[in-house]
């Protein structure tokens, strides 16, 4: 990364730092395809035992181990409930849908992340030949930096189990949940049927998704991961990198939230911007300007090295290769912006 440039962009933009290449360097490797590579099963064996699941599948990306979770649930003409701005739903170009013949059921999401379960219950279809088959629920965790309340996840899983859905978690970030509310991985994961799990994000891999789910569940996946050309050879060296920010990238998820929390402070009382709920939400810091849509303030700011996504709000992620001198410079620059406009 430029030094000079602040790129709070994405978790996503991480680059493997000297331990996290010396641990690719020195993997050791087979071919995956024939589940001989033993560095990339024991990321998966170890990802389903703290995920509290029986197996693992490792994923190049996190889109195509959701699309093969979907998949393995639900059939051709079946559904998903998920919500309106979901990842798996409006963010993965259409998959499920295009590749799976699966229809999503969206609906909106409510303030605080959850989809409320009197319209999941709603949306769930009667047994009618009109009708596609109601199969799965999906929720996100974090979703918009939010961490989901664990006692709604309690709630809509017993709804799953009354209904007879299955219950999916798009986890791409939910080591973030875990760490911020200092709970193990699997207080989360364990409750739902199958969940994805992003190491490519604020833990620093270069690429890499797993999987977690029944072995029944996770065969099937192996199936559809095939087919959609996610079947690697010797991924032991994208794996390894997934072990080591397992066993180094963790717990520092708070020293992400914590400067995303340092930002939010220093922008609170600058005249014309709202930070979304006055405060981060884990690594992410969500940004209004109060007069209206502003396409000039991301332009403004990127010519100045400062870069972020979005757009009224925009988005604003911490990660390890960012720090506090840093926060101050670009609290600094947010406010020389709506001094002089
Ligand atoms: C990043 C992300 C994914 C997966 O994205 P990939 O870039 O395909 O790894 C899935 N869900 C959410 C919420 C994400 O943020």
């Amino acid at each position: 990364m430029n030094a000079s440039v602040i790129d709070l962009r994405s978790d996503t933009v991480t680059v493997p730092c000297a331990g996290m290449r010396h641990a690719m360097a020195e993997a050791e490797v087979g071919d995956d395809v024939y589940a001989e590579d033993p560095t990339a099963n024991r990321l998966q064996d170890r990802m389903a035992e703290m995920a509290g699941h029986e197996a693992g599948l490792f994923f190049p990306s996190g889109t195509q181990s959701n699309l093969a979770a979907l998949l393995s649930h639900c059939r051709r003409g079946e559904e998903y409930i998920v919500g309106q701005d979901a990842h798996t739903y409006k963010y993965e170009g259409g998959g499920a849908a295009v590749l799976g013949s699966i229809q999503p059921q969206p609906l909106e999401f409510a303030q605080d992340g959850t989809i409320p379960l009197d319209r999941v219950r709603a949306a769930i279809k009667e047994d009618d030949f009109h009708f596609a088959v109601t199969r799965l629920l999906a929720l996100e965790n974090t979703t918009g930096g939010r961490i989901v309340p664990q006692g709604y996840i309690d709630e809509a899983r017993a709804l799953t189990r009354e209904h007879d859905l299955r219950f999916h978690l798009d986890g791409a970030r939910v080591f973030n949940a875990a760490v911020g509310q200092c709970l193990d991985l699997a207080d989360i994961t364990a409750k739902f049927d199958s969940v994805s799990i992003c190491l490519s994000k604020g833990l620093g891999a270069p690429a890499g998704s797993v999987l977690v789910g029944s072995r029944e569940l996770i065969d099937r996946a192996r199936r559809w991961r095939k087919m959609v050309g996610g079947g690697m050879r010797q991924v032991g060296v994208l794996a390894a990198a997934c072990e080591y920010a397992l066993d180094h990238n963790v717990d520092r998820l708070a020293d992400d939230h914590a400067l995303a929390a340092g930002l939010a402070e220093r922008l609170l009382d600058i005249d014309g911007l709202r930070v979304e709920g006055d405060a981060a939400r884990t690594n992410m810091v969500f940004l209004t300007c109060a007069r209206g849509d502003d396409g000039n303030f991301r332009q403004w700011c990127f010519e100045r090295g400062l870069r972020f996504g979005g757009r009224n709000p925009v988005r604003l992620v911490t990660h390890k290769d960012v720090d506090e001198a840093q926060m101050d410079s670009a609290a600094a620059l947010i406010r020389d912006y709506f001094a002089q406009s």
